[in-house]
């Protein structure tokens, strides 16, 4: 028997991924790469054809911007292209500090410290404050890698209903007092849904039972509250103890970061593994993320174009007041949304369709992120775009 066909066999490693992937093509729900050359001005090239690209987390168009790309091409020339180890053994290049005092300064904090990525961020600093002996309270639509760090954590963990502020409390009275520390979890700004958390409510919610409190800011800084982030979508601005993110969205980069005190960062320094045991990120990249703090510091209109796109695109399909960048139009079923999304894209608009498990069942959604180089004419065009596949939608309903 031939290595090829021996693998064919029943309880195969092969045949397991085989049968796995007729399941899920069986629900509409297998996904595929495509390859995909983004542009300058959202523009997006798929198979020799240029979209309007409503799919990129790169609000601010930055990861084109000619400062960032010389930035990091200068940092590339002058550096190299790696960090050569742990940022705890020789991968800790003079420029990160640099980046951190930057980030600290618009997260109005004392520290920050940067990752590898998001994801490595969060599954570092869970495990770092909370084990076996804590609980962990999360917004169940909070993003994947805050659960992902909860498991590593090996806390209780306890998901609450989605920015239900009365099923957290209710948590908070029957099991605070079970363990010995209580970190509650959101994400600032929700990645599929673009609503904001209640963090002047999440925030006392803490005080009162003794707990402490962290964000994903991922889809927040630069484009939330003057480019701060979530905190100061909120007047006061709230005091979040940790406030994690990404350089990969509207800083149009590369990397993860923690903001948060003096004595929380050097603790991290210390015991978060992601960083610990992972290089650190290339000078490139660090300069590249400076670069776009610079950028994002000195434009405000950039900075809050985002969020006038999104508006009006709501306005024009009757949605309510968005909170931020991104737009759900919720089509329920893996099969509408994805004819909603061919349809846009044969009238040049690239809408990716966001089906479970990324979203919950029977939610499957466009997920619209909206770019400060959008134009408001093509805004009004995708309007009438996604209107009409509504209006189809309701059609074969009836
Ligand atoms: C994208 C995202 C992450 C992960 O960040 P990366 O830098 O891409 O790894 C984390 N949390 C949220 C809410 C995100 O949207």
């Amino acid at each position: 028997m031939t290595q090829n066909t021996k693998n064919k066999q029943p309880g195969s490693l092969d045949n397991f991924c085989a049968e796995k992937l007729t399941t899920l093509e069986s629900k509409s729900a297998r996904r595929f790469f495509v390859e995909t050359n983004r542009q300058a001005e959202a523009q997006t090239l798929r198979d020799d054809k240029t979209f309007i690209s409503f799919s990129c987390n790169d609000y601010l168009d930055l990861s084109h911007h000619p400062k960032l790309i010389k930035a990091a091409q200068q940092a590339a020339a002058d550096y190299g292209v790696g960090a050569g180890a742990s940022r705890l053994v020789t991968g800790n290049h003079p420029l990160f500090g640099k980046l951190e005092g930057k980030l600290a300064g618009l997260k109005n904090t004392e520290d920050c410290l940067v990752f590898g990525s998001g994801y490595l961020a969060n599954i570092g600093i869970i495990p770092a404050f909370a084990g076996a002996e804590d609980l962990l309270l999360i917004d169940e639509l909070a993003h994947a890698c805050i659960n992902a760090g909860a498991q590593l954590a090996g806390a209780r963990v306890i998901r609450f209903a989605h920015n239900d502020m009365a099923d957290l409390e209710q948590h908070l009275t029957t099991h605070r007092a079970n363990y010995r520390n209580c970190l509650i979890l959101t994400d600032g700004v929700f990645s599929m849904d673009g609503d904001l958390a209640p963090l002047p409510h999440l925030r006392q919610m803490a005080d009162t039972h003794n707990a402490w409190l962290m964000t994903d800011d991922a889809h927040g800084i630069g484009v939330i509250g003057g480019g701060h982030g979530s905190t100061h979508a909120f007047s006061p601005a709230v005091k979040v103890d940790i406030q994690m993110g990404t350089l990969s969205k509207a800083i149009g980069g590369y990397g993860g970061y923690v903001c948060a005190s003096h004595h929380v960062c050097e603790f991290l320094r210390n015991r978060a593994r992601s960083m610990v045991f992972s290089t650190g990120l290339p000078p490139m990249n660090i300069a590249a993320a400076m670069a776009a703090l610079d950028v994002i510091a000195e434009d405000a209109e950039l900075r809050d174009a985002p969020l006038r796109k999104a508006r009006l695109f709501c306005n024009l399909v009757g949605l309510a007041e968005p909170q931020s960048p991104i737009v759900p139009v919720i089509f329920k079923t893996n099969e509408a949304v994805l004819v909603a999304s061919t349809r846009l894209a044969e009238q040049g608009f690239l809408v990716v369709a966001i089906r479970p498990p990324t979203v919950p069942e029977n939610t499957a959604r466009l997920r619209i992120a909206f770019n400060a180089n959008h134009k408001d004419t093509d805004i009004r065009r995708l309007a009438a775009g996604v209107n009409q596949a509504r209006a189809s939608l309701l059609k074969e309903d009836a």
